[in-house]
């Protein structure tokens, strides 16, 4: 028997109908690349998404045609986020930190058909123009009295001349919700990089998921600024979170040093942010150096690498700031688990609350997860035993964008399929996640696993210490031993020997790492993770005391 409800399918242009509609009037701030402030409203994005998409269609644009994106979180991104895949094309986004060979490779392998690009990136779209044969246009994202008169490379449209020239009035096209939506690749450890296609079901469930309190908890009420880049995983589907819940946004644009960003935050009454550990460190540095505190800043959710521990506390104790911490990953939307207390840790001490906030949390409703042996077996949720670890659920990826690298799925015996994240780490009886590897980044001493992270971790609380990597090196008697890569905060000194006693007492004492190597800067990739792969190679040769 079927049950009486209507039928309505999980289309994307449902999101920006309702907040256009119902929070028509809620504010969206964007900080834009000339430096100034623009402010536009959920109903102006409405009807200027809706003018873009008269535009595509009078361009040629047609349902499965890719439309890539070279541009920062601004207003007009967010409009091309909701015209491209309210038409049924697909939104790809591109990560402009990448070398512009890699980017006409992605633009290639995509078949984009037409490009949107902010003014920064002008010497890109000059690079890479003759490379890209399929790109029909390539839209520079301004006013007419901005563009450039002697721009290198190939013919420039205006957006504001698209958007002026087409009228308001489209009712968005009903489609099948498992339909393509928008396109994000992923950097790519090793080989090529890899697209993941995430469909309009994916994208709305993703949102109600994100949304929910004990994820992302965003209402209406938040002023809400993603530092997460809307080039990196849909900026961690908050543009579609934002416009469920009919909140205000606050968009930084290129603008990500300290004060910048702590002008935004106080400016704007932004209430709850998003971003990697990396984007902290600027601004934590700068409020103290000031002494400033935030008024109306009261969470945020910290996740694409591991939050340091002495991070969640700085924000915590110094700064009032709740930090949720959060594991995905671009093939998960990303959202897989977050780390928020239940019910029965709350008469915990407050040092037992904080040791389980430092895990990676729990998955939210719609992801499931599992913990495997090398033979495919469950490991026990302990707390301590380590194994590889598989997702599911309706917003995670099955397959890449043209069946790159093939099948990526496992099935269990029940024949249920699971995508192995390549991750490593252990469960506990409440549920709780936490990451202690990467099986492809991975330190195994003598065939038992040691954490890099918790190494890093503990480097990281050092007062002297500004960022700490540690990797695997080559060991002849171990096969593998941790090497400990630190750059120094400014004005401080700490010696090896300071660094290595240090660890005395907070490990396994095997665990501590043979050497430390001071460098100044260690290579991040381009969305601000640390480049361990380079690390690795840089260090392969590295003469061990112990070896
Ligand atoms: P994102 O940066 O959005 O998480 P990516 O696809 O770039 O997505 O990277 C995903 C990988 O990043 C994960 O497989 C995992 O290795 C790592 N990662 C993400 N979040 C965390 C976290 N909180 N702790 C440790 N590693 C993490």
């Amino acid at each position: 028997m079927q049950g009486l409800m209507m039928s309505a399918p999980l289309l994307i242009s449902s999101l920006i109908e309702h907040a256009g509609r119902h929070n028509g009037a809620t504010e969206i701030v964007s900080r834009r690349v000339e430096g100034d402030l623009h402010r536009t409203s959920w109903g102006e994005v409405q009807r200027r998404s809706k003018r873009l998409a008269n535009a595509l269609i009078a361009m040629g644009v047609v349902p499965g045609d890719r439309i890539a994106t070279i541009a920062w979180n601004g207003y007009r991104h967010l409009e091309l986020y909701y015209a491209v895949s309210g038409i049924g094309a697909v939104l790809h986004t591109i990560n402009p930190r990448l070398h512009p060979d890699q980017i006409a490779w992605i633009v290639n392998h995509a078949e984009d058909a037409r490009l949107f690009f902010d003014a920064t990136f002008v010497p890109i779209v000059a690079a890479i123009g003759a490379r890209c044969p399929t790109v029909a246009s390539w839209v520079l994202m301004t006013d007419a009295d901005r563009m450039p008169t002697d721009a290198q490379g190939p013919e420039l449209a205006c957006y504001e001349d698209l958007i002026d020239a087409s009228s308001d009035r489209l009712a968005w096209p009903v489609f099948d919700e498992n339909t393509a939506s928008s396109l994000c690749y992923t950097s790519g450890t090793t080989g090529n990089p890899k697209g993941v296609l995430y469909s309009h079901r994916s994208s709305v469930l993703h949102a109600f998921g994100a949304a929910m309190p004990d994820a992302m908890g965003i209402s209406a009420g938040d002023s809400v600024l993603p530092v997460v880049p809307m080039f990196h995983v849909n900026a961690w589907g908050l543009p579609y979170t934002a416009a469920l819940a009919g909140c205000k946004l606050v968009l930084p644009g290129p603008a990500l040093d300290g004060k910048s960003l702590y002008d935004l935050f106080e400016n704007e009454k932004v209430t709850f942010s998003a971003g990697v550990p990396t984007v902290w460190l600027g601004l934590i540095n700068y409020m103290k150096q000031h002494g400033f505190a935030f008024s109306t800043f009261k969470r945020t959710i910290i996740g694409g690498s591991a939050c340091p521990p002495a991070m969640i506390r700085t924000l915590n104790d110094d700064f009032g700031v709740e930090v949720v911490h959060a594991w995905g990953m671009s093939e998960m939307s990303p959202l897989g688990t977050t780390c928020k207390l239940a019910n029965r840790h709350l008469t915990l001490p407050r040092d037992q609350q904080l040791r389980i906030l430092e895990k990676q949390g729990h998955v939210i409703y719609g992801v499931d997860m599992r913990i495997v042996d090398p033979d495919g077996h469950d490991l026990p949720w302990d707390g301590e035993a380590v194994g590889d670890l598989l997702v599911r659920g309706p917003w995670v990826m099955r397959e890449y964008f043209k069946a790159e690298g093939g099948d990526p799925l496992v099935v269990d015996e029940d024949g249920v399929s699971w995508f192995p994240t390549g991750d490593v780490g252990h469960i506990d009886a409440d549920g709780y996640l936490q990451i202690t590897d990467r099986s492809k980044d991975v330190i195994k001493s003598g065939g038992e696993w040691i954490g890099s992270i918790d190494l890093e971790n503990i480097a990281m609380a050092h007062p002297s210490v500004l960022m700490a990597a540690v990797i695997a090196v080559p060991h002849p008697k171990w096969d593998e031993r941790p090497l400990l890569i630190v750059v120094r905060k400014p004005d401080r000194d700490v010696s090896r020997a300071d660094l290595l006693a240090y660890y005395d007492g907070k490990i396994a004492k095997w665990w501590t790492p043979d050497d430390v190597v001071f460098v100044d800067s260690i290579p991040l990739g381009a969305t601000g993770k640390m480049l361990k792969t380079r690390l690795r190679d840089t260090y392969r040769d590295h003469r061990l005391p112990t070896a």
